[in-house]
């Protein structure tokens, strides 16, 4: 593990940052700067928008109009106050929002040279499922739109990964499994994943971003309709009472309500299948009988299981399952022909694995915790 402290960026008081805005944001900050008329901003706005998100500028020396864009304006990036390297490449980053206000991001690399980063979409998460150190965290404020799009700029940037595009990509998936229940934020999810996915931007294809969430029933249906996104499902329990307890807002929108919801997700087929995760709970939910009870829940729609397993955190009530636990319950139902990758914990060492993410008021107790986990 290497821990290095990036310095920190200039304040920028006073200067609004374009950085992060969706097209209609950049071109109505120009409108009223400089008094443009419409057509006029829509035209710089997609000049400057392409600098930011394909070129990656991080000024406006290569612009026109550079002099008066620098006296109002800045294309900054969040600051990042940690950054660590896992023995296993993950990468997790600590960016710095506001005073008081800091999120977690996990770049996590596959084979080859792609990879996939899991972004957060609020401070610490209103939802208290009971085996997720965020849901212990308190301290609550959605993201911005800008807020989730600049975790990729930061990463973008510390991956090297500019200009935007071409095939080879070591970024090449979002998913929004980091802090946060991204469904309570939706509005600002929704222009992140355009800022995100724009052809002539970062252009991360919608199928490649994949949003979680553990089950705002009403929200799905809007998700799928407006961005295309691929859905993954914190399932984690097949019948209400075991699921009331794990994740408490099945008690608003129980097991059937949430299956009900998956099969109306616009665009759901065998090519676009649903996600189901599962966090393996020892002696709580991963008995045969349970991974039965799997294979019948999801009879009939499109999905892929993901069995992870838990990461712990101090303090945790669980255990996670025994490997040959994790092997009995995924030989199940792959038997019934459902792919069943088990998730391989990433980044355990730098306390980045899902569900370990943690920040701002209990920092340092999680750093503290996390060398302490070094040490075993
Ligand atoms: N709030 C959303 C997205 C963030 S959580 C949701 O719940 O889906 C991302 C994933 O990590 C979820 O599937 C969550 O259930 C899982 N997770 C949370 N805590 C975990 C832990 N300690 N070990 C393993 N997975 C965990
Ligand atoms: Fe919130 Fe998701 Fe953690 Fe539940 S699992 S507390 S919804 S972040």
């Amino acid at each position: 593990m290497t821990e290095l402290d990036l310095s920190a960026r200039p304040a920028t008081a006073g200067l609004q940052n374009l950085a992060g805005m969706t097209r209609g944001e950049i071109a109505a900050q120009l409108r009223d700067a400089f008094g443009l008329d419409e057509k006029k901003a829509r035209m710089r706005g997609a000049q400057i928008w392409r600098w930011i998100y394909v070129a990656g500028a991080t000024d406006f020396a290569a612009m026109t109009m550079r002099a008066e864009l620098a006296g109002r304006f800045v294309v900054a990036r969040p600051e990042v106050t940690e950054r660590l390297v896992s023995v296993d490449g993950t990468r997790k980053y600590l960016i710095r929002l506001g005073p008081g206000v800091e999120v977690e991001c996990v770049y996590i690399p596959d084979v080859g040279r792609a990879g996939a980063l899991c972004v957060s979409s609020q401070v610490g998460c209103t939802l208290a499922c009971t085996f997720c150190h965020t849901g212990t965290q308190k301290l609550v404020r959605n993201l911005t739109s800008a807020e989730i799009v600049n975790q990729v700029m930061a990463v973008k940037d510390d991956l090297e990964e500019w200009p935007s595009g071409g095939d080879d990509r070591r970024l090449s998936n979002i998913v929004f499994m980091g802090m946060g229940e991204p469904l309570y934020n939706l509005d600002h999810v929704e222009r992140a994943i355009d800022v995100i996915s724009a052809d002539d931007g970062i252009s991360i294809s919608r199928r490649r971003i994949t949003v979680s969430t553990s089950g705002v029933v009403p929200e799905m249906h809007r998700l799928g309709a407006e961005t295309s996104a691929m859905l993954a499902i914190s399932l984690h329990a097949t019948n209400d009472v075991l699921r009331d307890e794990l994740v408490p807002i099945n008690r608003k929108y129980p097991i059937k309500e949430l299956m009900n919801a998956c099969r109306a997700y616009p665009g759901l087929s065998n090519a676009r299948r649903i996600t189901f995760e599962y966090v393996m709970l020892k002696g709580v939910n991963d008995s045969d009988a349970e991974a039965r009870a799997l294979v019948r829940l999801l009879k009939g729609v499109p999905a892929k299981i993901n069995l992870i397993p838990f990461n712990p955190w101090p303090g945790a009530p669980y255990e996670c399952s025994s490997w040959e636990r994790i092997e009995g319950f995924a030989d199940i139902i792959s038997r019934a022909g459902y792919a069943s990758p088990i998730r391989t914990p990433r980044g355990r060492d730098i306390f980045a694995a899902c569900g370990q993410l943690k920040s701002e008021s209990v920092k340092k107790r999680a750093s503290e915790a996390r060398k302490e986990r070094m040490a075993l």
